[in-house]
């Protein structure tokens, strides 16, 4: 499989330290607001990755942490406490913010079909690792105490921009917050391993270490959580684009130089949702989220059939007429795929190249639209309902777009004076077919088809779809 690899700025050859095996790891939500559909997106991606290395016969294990400390409003170290943010926000404590929005996230990760990681860790989870790892950087010299902080030294390190990359935007986050610059720091692209005397004296969640009372900054986690569950070797880090600098090169920096060798050398990042205002983002205060998705009659799978039309490379914009667009084109395909009837003759020989042509696409760098393609592909071969069925069933443990299910209710947007219409018009029909009016409950049929409405009886009552 060829997968671009960030830190290489090339298509390579995918690899892993032990065959057959690999050790993924995934930045997890900050847990401080619900995950918006940015967000969610680039979960969407990795769940799809994920899913194909499974696919191709690896063995993966897959961790993921949950930021529940130490993520400040800026990835610079400066900043209110998101966590504590969210606290003040909603009037509650620091731990019951972060247990209601792990349990938000997870929830709309099952909606749109993402698979929980084999591993889930809180950062609140490992603080002894942390202190460990921290301990061990200050012996090798890669960290010093300041303002009674702990601080990396970049300066240390040969070569601290891994990425080599970064455009201007991404090297203003580690600047742009000049004009509250720690004084402690030696170099201005060091970060903080560990807050004791910070300037928030109303910090929630504290801990003891050798250094004194405090707790522990953004990047340490994701390298200490890694070390503990994948060893010394992780073979895939994966993220959104915004983490790779600082995040990912912070987490870098600290992990080779706690283990004095090469890490990661596989790195998988997704770009962004934007809006026409921007990428989406928690701190605007305005996102969109799964929930607000199921408000307006969207089904969340439709929004991960239109994740999976766009390269994950590839910055996506969303509008509500992109994704009416794959909300039809879904439901089309899901209605055409569900059909499929069990029968006929299923011939191995036959379905081999059908096949290949959806490993061709994901081997190219994850091409998942290609891969959906594939799936276009099998209902137009020359196969048997069964065969077609057989090559569905393998590409959606993949792709997860339910096709082998029936669309129950309504996947496409229902705007509420559409709504309102189709149910009046349905009600009505029913009166007429009680009144044994045949030919007005026709009529009534033909007007909702006229503007779209498909309309199925059911023992339960009418129900409707676009
Ligand atoms: P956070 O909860 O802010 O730590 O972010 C969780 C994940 O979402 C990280 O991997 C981010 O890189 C990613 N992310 C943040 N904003 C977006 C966006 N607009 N589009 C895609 N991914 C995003
Ligand atoms: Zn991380």
């Amino acid at each position: 499989m060829q997968l671009y690899n960030t830190l290489t700025q090339q298509k390579d050859e995918f690899k892993t330290h032990t065959p057959g095996k690999v050790g993924m790891y995934t930045c997890g939500p900050t847990v401080y607001h619900f995950a918006h559909i940015g967000n969610l997106r680039s979960y969407i991606m990795e769940d799809v990755l994920e899913k194909y290395l499974r696919y191709a016969g690896y063995d993966v294990k897959r961790v993921m942490n949950i930021t529940d400390v130490g993520h400040l409003a800026s990835d610079a170290d400066t900043g209110e406490d998101k966590m504590l943010k969210g606290a003040k926000r909603e009037h509650k404590t620091v731990m019951e913010i972060a247990k209601f929005y792990t349990d938000a996230f997870f929830a709309d990760c099952k909606k749109l079909n993402i698979k929980t990681p084999d591993v889930v860790e809180p950062a609140t989870n490992c603080i002894p690792e942390f202190i460990h790892m921290i301990e061990t950087l200050l012996e090798k010299g890669y960290a010093y105490q300041a303002g009674e902080n702990i601080y990396f030294d970049t300066s240390k390190l040969k070569d601290y921009y891994v990425f080599g990359s970064h455009n201007v935007e991404d090297l203003a986050v580690g600047v742009r917050d000049s004009v509250e610059e720690d004084a402690n720091k030696r170099n201005k692209s060091d970060f903080v391993l560990w807050f004791t005397k910070s300037k928030f004296e109303d910090q929630a969640l504290k801990w003891d270490s050798p250094w004194g009372v405090g707790y522990p900054g953004w990047h340490i986690e994701c390298s200490s959580i890694s070390l503990k569950h994948l060893g010394e070797y992780c073979d895939l880090h994966c993220g959104g684009v915004d983490n790779i600098f600082p995040h990912h090169t912070n987490e870098i920096a600290q992990s080779e130089a706690y283990l004095g060798h090469a890490w990661c050398p596989q790195w998988f990042h997704v770009a962004h949702l934007n809006t026409t205002g921007g990428k989406m983002s928690k701190s605007k205060g305005e996102f969109l989220t799964v929930s607000l998705l199921e408000e307006k009659g969207y089904d969340p799978l439709a929004y991960r059939f239109f994740c999976l039309q766009s390269h994950y490379r590839k910055p996506l914009l969303f509008s509500w007429e992109a994704l009416d667009n794959a909300v039809s084109a879904y439901t089309k395909l899901r209605s055409r795929t569900s059909a499929l009837k069990n029968e006929g003759d299923v011939n191995e020989a036959e379905l081999a190249p059908l096949r290949a042509a959806f490993k061709e696409a994901m081997d190219n760098d994850l091409n998942t639209s290609l891969g959906v393609t594939a799936v276009y592909d099998v209902l137009k071969a020359n196969l048997s309902d069964a065969a077609k069925r057989t090559l569905i069933a393998e590409f959606d443990s993949v792709l997860s777009l339910n096709l082998l299910e029936p669309i129950e209710t309504a996947a496409a947007p229902q705007d509420n004076e559409l709504t309102a219409w189709v149910e009046e018009r349905i009600a009505a029909r029913l009166a007429a077919k009680k009144a044994k009016d045949y030919a007005t409950a026709d009529a009534i049929r033909n007007e909702l088809s006229a503007r779209g409405v498909t309309i199925k009886d059911t023992k339960d009552g009418t129900t409707w779809s676009l």
